[in-house]
């Protein structure tokens, strides 16, 4: 810009300061178009993308297709794509300051122990030496981030199995200080991988930065410093020690809030994951992102009904009675918000207290006000995955009557992930003889006993071989039946035998032996009821049908 020489200084401070105006407005306004493209291209790329996310998960639950490596393949890409479009959206997330922790009470054990094992497959079929080292003097509920720690953690090992080639890697988790209300906790993950050059080690951590693009050891370069503005958030950052050819070791403190221990049956994954009798309105136009949700709702029991749009919605709401509502926000014919308006102002105020929960792609925080304008009782952003979508639910019910029935009905916590129904046709289906199949429940049912006998006591003595062959000997079955929670917990129990946790231990134990109990219970049932059949068809064929007689 030029301004004349003859210009007064009064003239030229006015001028200026009209440039300085007009500069940031058209620097806001291009911060906002930024915002809406990238919200908007998030929506657009993320509703495929769940709809691709939620089937993968639903065939992976089909016995059919265990061992399907083109469902594996699949998985993992739509897992990548899904975490480079989540990266690039924190990226924008942390560049317009709207980053924020959802602190919350967890078990810092579960959390890295978890952590840890979802990426133990990665590890060995490298075969690296993976190991997990955790203070047993850890507070085992403290107050934090939970999410966000383990996205942190996750991230480090997952970077240090993609650049060790050989040798190990290792995660360690160590009390620093313990105060009254407080502890402050070290986590390092060290690998004895190809190292980074001296120059490289502050490089590591800007964005975009990647020290190899090599088939294999790519990926975004955004994963270090992510995790850098996360600790940022959390009064810490990470340090990294390095040489090359010799290995990396990154680490970082945080200090959190000692909390009251959590109850096991507290845990949100050990809900009963049962919604008999509840009545579900799903509204969505995308068909395949109907399919999904009304998959899921029907695998746990409830009732559910399909709208195509909004308007759609009211005339079914009007017509009978739900008991909640999923509600898609951008549609055709009338939209989320619309539609939620006039279902809260409906006369008789049948809709005014009833859970409506929005289901967006859309970036949480760009929604927020409209959602909360619009009277919603609640929002979930997609893609999600099922325990979110169980857990949403739930929690809305829980405020009204229906959860009591759902709840009850079964009595039993935390088993409802087990299907015995689906067993139960298996069993039923696969067995040539009625005989064969009650012998196989019933080895199967003394097999689990004796799990069930010596488990807790053979983790206890950290007895490695009495431990793998105990329990090897189910292993197969178990996963051919898809008894899923009990092998999750005895696969933990593997970990927990490298590093001891005595509280950890009586925890994994105590599942373990629930899991066996209902199992052998189940088994015994499902030999009573062959026993009866085999004797209905005995009397069938033994009593004469006195009308051909006569
Ligand atoms: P990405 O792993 O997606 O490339 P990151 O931000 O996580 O992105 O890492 C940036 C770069 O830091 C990597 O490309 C790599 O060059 C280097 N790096 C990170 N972790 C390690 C490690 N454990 N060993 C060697 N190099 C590493």
């Amino acid at each position: 810009m030029v301004i004349p020489k003859e210009t007064s200084n009064e003239n030229r401070i006015q001028i200026l300061e009209q440039e300085v105006f007009r500069l940031t407005e058209a620097s806001i306004e291009a911060l906002r178009q930024k915002d809406v493209f990238i919200s908007t291209i998030s929506h657009e790329v993320r509703t495929p993308l769940n709809a691709i996310v939620g089937i993968a998960h639903l065939l992976e639950q089909d016995a059919a297709f265990h061992n399907d490596n083109r469902l594996k393949i699949l998985k993992f890409s739509a897992d990548n794509l899904l975490r480079l479009f989540s990266d690039l959206l924190e990226l924008s997330k942390i560049e317009s300051g709207r980053l924020s922790l959802n602190i919350s009470d967890f078990s810092i054990y579960e959390l890295t122990s978890n952590t840890f094992s979802a990426l133990e497959l990665q590890a060995t079929q490298k075969g690296l030496a993976y190991e997990f080292v955790f203070d047993s003097k850890i507070s085992p509920v403290l107050r934090g981030d939970a999410t966000r720690l383990g996205q942190v953690i996750n991230n480090l090992l997952t970077n240090a199995i993609k650049f060790t080639p050989k040798g190990s890697v290792r995660l360690e988790v160590i009390l620093l200080q313990d105060y009254e209300k407080e502890q402050l906790i070290r986590f390092i993950v060290s690998d004895t991988g190809i190292g980074i050059e001296e120059e490289n080690q502050k490089k590591v951590f800007e964005n975009f930065f990647q020290g190899y693009r090599v088939a294999g050891l790519s990926g975004t370069g955004l994963g270090l410093g992510i995790s850098q503005s996360i600790l940022k958030l959390m009064g810490s950052h990470i340090r990294l020690k390095s040489a090359p050819g010799q290995g990396s070791e990154f680490s970082f403190d945080i200090k959190l809030l000692k909390a009251e221990p959590l109850s096991l049956n507290q845990t949100s994954s050990e809900q009963p994951q049962n919604l008999s009798g509840v009545k579900i309105l799903v509204v969505e136009d995308h068909k395949a992102s109907q399919f999904i949700v009304k998959s899921f709702l029907n695998k746990w029991k409830a009732s559910v009904t399909l709208a195509d749009n909004g308007l759609q919605a009211l005339e079914f709401a009007v017509r009978d009675h739900y008991d909640l509502i999923l509600m898609d926000l951008q549609m055709p014919v009338m939209d989320g918000y619309e539609a939620t308006e006039a279902l809260r102002k409906l006369e008789g105020g049948k809709y005014t207290h009833t859970p409506i929960i929005a289901l967006t792609a859309m970036n949480v925080s760009d929604v927020k006000e409209k959602i909360v304008a619009a009277n919603f009782s609640d929002i979930l952003p997609k893609p999600f995955k099922p325990d979110e979508l169980y857990r949403t639910v739930m929690a809305h019910l829980s405020q009204s009557s229906i959860a009591g029935r759902a709840v009850h009905s079964e009595g039993i916590p935390y088993l409802e992930k087990i299907d015995f129904q689906s067993i139960h046709s298996m069993i039923v289906s696969f067995f040539v003889t009625q005989s064969m199949a009650m012998e196989f429940c019933k080895t199967l049912a003394e097999d689990l006993r004796e799990l069930k006998t010596n488990y807790r006591n053979t983790l206890l003595a950290n007895d490695e071989t009495t431990f793998k062959g105990l329990i090897d000997k189910t292993h197969a079955v178990l996963k051919w039946l898809g008894i899923r929670p009990l092998l999750d917990e005895t696969q933990r129990g593997k970990i927990l035998l490298r590093q001891p946790h005595s509280q950890a231990i009586q925890d994994n134990a105590l599942k373990v032996e629930f899991y066996c109990d209902r199992v052998v219970s189940f088994l015994n049932e499902v030999v009573e009821s062959l026993k009866k059949r085999e004797l209905q068809k005995v009397a069938h064929h033994a009593v004469p049908n006195y009308s051909e007689l006569t």
